[in-house]
C-alpha cells in the first residue's frame, strides 16, 4: 500500500543526505520530488506546497553529508503532511450515534459518490459495522436510476439481516430515504444509511436531488466515498461533490490495491475535511479507520 509516495518520500532524504546542497541541487531533487509526489497522485497544489516546505527548510544551510541531514529534512517533511492531513475536523461516527441513541433520536448518514468506486460495497461495510457495534440500522436504495443498484444493495443488506427499503426505479430518492427513516422510527432503528445516485458529478441536477434529500431527511453526515485507485479523478470528485453539495468526511475505498497513497493527502485537502475510513478489501470486514499517524509511518517506512 503506498508505495510511490513512501519512494518519492525518500528520493528527497537520499538526495539531502548524501550531497552538499547548493540552490542549484536542491532545485534539481525537489523537481525530481514534485514529480514523485504528482505521480503518487498527491495533488498540485499540496505538492507545490510540500516541496516549498522543504525549499525554505535546506536551502541556505549547510547540510552535512549525513543521515543527520535526511532525518531533519524527513522531520520537516512528516510535520508538514501532517499539518495538512490534521487541518480537517475530526469525525467519529460511532460517537456521534452512541450520543445520538443515548437522545432518544435516530442518527441519518447520506453517502455521495459516483458509481464503481465501492459506494455499494462501502454501505454494507458501515452497516456491518454498526451492526458489531451493537446498532440497529436501516439501509435506503435511494439510487433509483442506476439499473441493478436497488438490487446490488437489497443483497448485501440481506447477508447481513438488515431491513433495506425501496421503492421501483424511477422512483423519487428523496422520498426513499423519507420511508426509511419512517421506518427507523416505528421500528426504534438507529442508523439509516442512504444510498444516493451517482452519475452526474458536475450537474445542478445532483446538487437538485442532494438538497432535496437532505431538506427531507435532513441527514447528520454526508459522506463522500472516493476510490484510491481513481486517483485524480477521485481527488476532482472530491473538489466538485464538496462544491455542490458539500460533504462532511471522506471513505477512500480500494486503498489495499492502491500503490501510490497521494489521494488520501489530496482529498483531505480539497475538501478539508477527514478520511474516516479506508476500504482494504472486498469483504464486509475490509473497513479500517484512517488513522493519520499510521498513514504517516507507512509513507515514511
Ligand atoms: P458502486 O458502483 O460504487 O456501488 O461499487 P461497488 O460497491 O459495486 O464496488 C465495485 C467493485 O469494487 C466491487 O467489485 C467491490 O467488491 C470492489 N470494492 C469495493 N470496495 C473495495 C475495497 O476496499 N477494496 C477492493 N479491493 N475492492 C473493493
Amino acid at each position: 500500500m503506498f508505495d510511490r509516495l513512501r519512494s518519492a518520500i525518500s528520493s528527497v532524504t537520499t538526495a539531502v543526505s548524501h550531497r552538499t546542497l547548493d540552490v542549484g541541487d536542491v532545485d534539481e531533487f525537489l523537481l525530481e520530488f514534485e514529480m514523485g509526489l504528482l505521480e503518487s497522485d498527491v495533488a498540485q497544489e499540496v505538492a507545490e506546497d510540500l516541496t516549498k516546505k522543504v525549499k525554505d527548510a535546506v536551502v541556505g544551510q549547510k547540510i552535512p553529508r549525513s543521515n543527520d541531514a535526511g532525518d531533519y529534512v524527513k522531520g520537516i517533511l512528516k510535520d508538514s503532511i501532517k499539518q495538512a492531513m490534521s487541518e480537517a475536523p475530526q469525525v467519529d461516527i460511532i460517537q456521534m450515534i452512541k450520543e445520538r441513541k443515548s437522545a432518544g433520536g435516530i442518527f441519518t448518514i447520506v453517502f455521495l459518490g459516483i458509481n464503481g468506486t465501492g459506494k455499494t460495497t462501502t454501505i454494507a461495510k458501515v452497516a456491518k459495522l454498526l451492526k458489531d457495534k451493537g446498532f440497529s440500522v436501516v439501509i435506503a436504495c435511494a439510487d433509483t436510476y442506476r439499473a441493478g443498484a436497488i438490487e446490488q444493495l437489497t443483497e448485501h443488506a440481506n447477508r447481513l439481516s438488515i431491513k433495506a427499503i425501496t421503492q421501483r426505479y424511477g422512483a423519487d430518492p428523496a422520498a426513499v430515504a423519507r420511508d426509511a427513516v419512517l421506518y427507523a422510527q416505528s421500528h426504534r432503528i438507529d442508523v439509516v444509511l442512504i444510498d444516493t445516485a451517482g452519475r452526474m458529478q458536475t450537474s445542478k441536477n445532483l446538487m437538485e436531488e442532494m438538497g432535496k434529500i437532505v431538506r427531507v431527511v435532513k441527514p447528520d453526515i454526508k459522506i463522500f466515498v472516493g476510490d484510491a485507485l481513481a486517483g485524480n479523478d477521485a481527488v476532482s470528485q472530491a473538489k466538485e461533490f464538496s462544491q455542490y453539495t458539500g460533504f462532511d468526511a471522506a471513505i477512500l475505498t480500494k486503498a489495499d490495491a492502491d500503490a501510490k497513497g497521494g489521494s488520501a493527502l489530496s482529498i483531505v485537502h480539497v475538501s478539508h475535511k477527514p478520511i474516516i475510513f479506508l476500504g482494504v478489501g472486498q469483504d464486509y470486514d475490509s473497513l479500517v479507520p484512517f488513522d493519520v499517524d499510521r498513514f504517516i509511518s507507512t509513507i515514511f517506512q
